[in-house]
């Protein structure tokens, strides 16, 4: 309850900062999955809906605007179409057109390849789990595990994974992921900001709070009432009429 009432307290200031804001024409940041549309327990087909689709497109053409998620390009362009990209947490960017990737980022993909193809095989071993080839990491995806003590030795196996193939393990909502390591979405956000510039940050998970942390100068904004290093939480149902205030 107390949560709750905090959490309402934030969004009211959160609002009427919005229309501080927009005088400032702050770059925005936006997470895709939990922040944008829902969580679900099919990744793959987490497509953008029309009225989201329509605001990103307002969005563009008054803010410089990106998409910043762990889903790799393609991936996220299928679902958004053309727009500004810094996928797979920061490893790849795809930038008015143009897309680079980080330094190393070869070798990566072929480590993320040999990996996955190597420990594919774990989904007939843990009933529920799903992997995920990313050009630059693999996921494991466990929202389907019933059962506690699978996905405890999911969680073991893909950390020893981690260590034999030299990546680095997150977990977050539904997930574990090996990603390349040293990239996270606060290095990259980072590197795109203008100095001096005012930015607003919103996502929902753990990797986001890499964002919040290494960017405290910015409006920072969690998704949902767990703890966070960001300067205000918001509910999702509130994310889009908090966007569409910044257009108003
Ligand atoms: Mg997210």
């Amino acid at each position: 309850m107390l949560l709750t009432v905090i959490m309402i307290m934030h969004e009211n200031k959160l609002f009427e900062l919005a229309r501080d804001m927009k005088s400032l024409v702050p770059q925005i940041f936006l997470d895709y999955d939990g922040t944008l549309v829902p969580i679900i327990k099919d990744p793959e087909v987490n497509q953008a809906d029309k009225e989201l689709i329509g605001l990103l497109t307002s969005f563009a053409s008054v803010y410089e605007t990106y998409i910043v998620t762990g889903r790799d390009l393609g991936e996220i362009t299928n679902f958004i179409g053309e727009y500004n990209i810094i996928g797979l947490h920061g490893a790849m960017f795809h930038i008015n057109g143009e897309t680079i990737t980080i330094p190393g980022f070869q070798k990566y993909e072929e480590i993320s390849m040999k990996l996955y193809m190597e420990n594919y095989g774990m989904i007939n071993k843990f009933k529920g789990l799903r992997i995920y080839r990313k050009s630059g990491g693999v996921l494991f995806h466990t929202g389907n595990i019933q059962d506690k003590c699978t996905a405890r030795s999911v969680m073991e196996t893909v950390k020893s994974l981690a260590l034999q193939y030299n990546m680095e393990m997150h977990t977050g909502i539904d997930i574990i992921e090996l990603r390349i390591p040293g990239v996270n979405k606060g290095r990259a956000i980072k590197m795109v900001r203008n100095v001096n510039r005012q930015a607003i940050i919103m996502g929902d998970d753990a990797t986001d709070e890499d964002a919040f942390k290494m960017n405290p100068d910015a409006i920072t904004v969690k998704i949902g009432d767990e703890i966070t290093n960001a300067r205000y939480s918001i509910s999702y149902s509130s994310v889009r009429p908090f966007l569409l205030a910044l257009l108003r």
